[in-house]
């Protein structure tokens, strides 16, 4: 053992670790009896927490202490069964402990020469995740740090495939998505340079999908124009109402008018595991690109999402360079050896490759899919109990996990309808048993539930219609009394 005090003793270690890993099961294990989010103001989150760098060290469990205390009750449960916003992010434990062993060996997974084993692992998953998206085998590709970090990868990759010959056109690119895309991609396309009146927001149809026959005029007013279209950007799986574009429309035109077509899925990429999900992805094998988001519907933890190329050697082509003091570990493509620094922006990685083979190997590919597919069923059990109720009324139906809908009111319209419902979703969260979210569709507000975390109950799907009914009654009894007063 050295004599540096920074190098701990097997036996510290150990008792350490263990102390962190009886943390974190003790708060997974009672994640139903924790509010579903705690919050705090700034200025008293700064009291607690802030403070100078300590010049002398503090023993382990006073730390811990001060972190339980102070810290960890401060946030958003995620993966708490009542949370059913934005998309819950729900790690299965041997997530966790991957994350924990890639970290814990410090792997550098961004060239091959010094992490064979960690990115085999990579390659593996990667593979996988191919297979069950249906691309073509060659195809490749890498884990990120989320969706955006994947689909900002794979604009560059093809910015770059469209003009390296002519560089000076990036002025002149033009992309499309839909006006539901996630805001990822409008900002993936500015930060490649696309310049922002060039990045298009074409129109959906009734259900929220892109419509190409608007994208098909768009494409050629543009080329009329003296622009040079490049990327076409379909959503398997909108954000606002899980809406999936006709992909095999947009990868129809993307092929007639030589554009390259990325398909963002990170919010359901995987439910292509399932029979449901794979008819209603059907086309997405024909993209020249894929965003996948594994912190999502893959049950894994926090960062890591996944870009998909068809012909991984775009990635290459736009992303390589070797400067001398990385000689030593440059690969030649044809040695199958990935260098991952070469596929995206990132030199220094770790290898989160390990939680997604960790996660998916422990439970197999059947209980996964069982889990997405019992998401599905829980939004679509929770539409029915919608539907089943007068006062409610369903905005966008269950899609694959995500349903929106909102109370009718009283005969309130417009901006007043909005603000109740408003008020009946602060009400929801303020039980602190639930979390739902929201949105505007078509500019109504939009109470939005998303409830693929496997903690998540049919029971509890239950109870939120029912809370969110009960908050719809509060409101009205307010109202009824306030009008009382005014004329009493
Ligand atoms: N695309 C879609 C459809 C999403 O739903 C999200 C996140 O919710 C993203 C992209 C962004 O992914 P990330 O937050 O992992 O960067």
């Amino acid at each position: 053992m050295s004599s540096s005090p920074l190098d701990l003793d097997h036996d510290t270690m150990r008792r350490l670790g263990r102390r962190v890993a009886d943390v974190v099961a003790e708060h997974l294990a009672t994640l139903r009896e924790q509010p579903v989010r705690a919050a705090a103001p700034r200025g008293e989150t700064r009291g607690r927490i802030g403070g100078p760098p300590p010049e002398r060290g503090t023993d382990f469990e006073t730390l811990l202490a001060r972190l339980r205390a102070d810290v960890f009750p401060l946030h958003a449960r995620e993966p708490h069964p009542g949370f059913m916003g934005f998309v819950p992010g729900c790690p299965t434990f041997p997530g966790v402990l991957g994350d924990w062993l890639a970290t814990g060996h410090n792997f550098f997974a961004g060239v091959w020469t010094v992490a064979a084993g960690p990115n085999e692992v990579e390659m593996t998953v990667l593979d996988w995740m191919r297979g069950w998206l249906g691309m073509p085998a060659g195809a490749g590709g890498i884990l990120t740090s989320g969706g955006s970090a994947a689909t900002l990868t794979a604009i560059v990759a093809a910015r770059h495939a469209a003009i390296h010959a002519a560089p000076r056109e990036i002025g002149r690119l033009a992309l499309y998505t839909s006006e539901q895309a996630h805001s990822s991609v409008e900002r993936a396309a500015w930060i490649a340079g696309v310049p922002r009146e060039q990045v298009a927001a074409i129109p959906t149809d009734d259900d929220y999908c892109l419509r190409v026959d608007a994208l098909a005029e768009a494409v050629w007013r543009d080329r009329e124009a003296g622009l040079i279209p490049f990327a076409v950007v379909a959503t398997a799986g909108t954000t606002n109402t899980g809406a999936v574009d006709p992909l095999g429309e947009v990868a129809d035109l993307c092929e007639r008018e030589g554009l390259w077509m990325h398909v963002d899925a990170a919010y359901a990429g995987f439910a292509a595991l399932t029979g449901r999900g794979r008819a209603a992805l059907a086309g997405i094998e024909r993209a020249h690109s894929i965003t996948l988001d594994p912190h999502k519907w893959l049950f894994v933890p926090f960062e890591c999402g996944c870009l998909l190329a068809r012909d991984p050697r775009a990635l290459g082509a736009a992303y390589r360079v070797t400067p001398e003091y990385l000689r030593d570990v440059e690969r030649a493509p044809e040695d199958q050896e990935v260098n991952f620094a070469d596929y995206g922006g990132q030199l220094t990685r770790y290898a989160r490759a390990l939680k997604v083979w960790l996660a998916v190997s422990y439970f197999g590919t059947d209980a996964i899919a069982a889990e997405i597919e019992r998401g599905i069923a829980r939004a679509e059990l929770a539409e029915r109990l919608v539907r089943a109720e007068p006062a409610l009324e369903v905005l966008s139906p269950a899609r694959l996990a995500v349903l929106c809908f909102r109370a009718r009111g009283w005969g309130q319209e417009g901006a007043e309808l909005d603000a109740l419902n408003e008020r009946i979703n602060a009400r929801v969260n303020a039980t602190g048993r639930f979390l739902i979210s929201s949105t505007r569709l078509r500019g109504a507000f939009s109470m939005r539930i998303c409830p693929l975390g496997f903690r998540t109950t049919d029971d509890d799907i239950r109870a939120v219609v029912a809370a969110v009914l009960r908050a719809a009654g509060e409101e009205q009894e307010q109202e009824q009394k306030l009008t009382t007063d005014e004329h009493g």
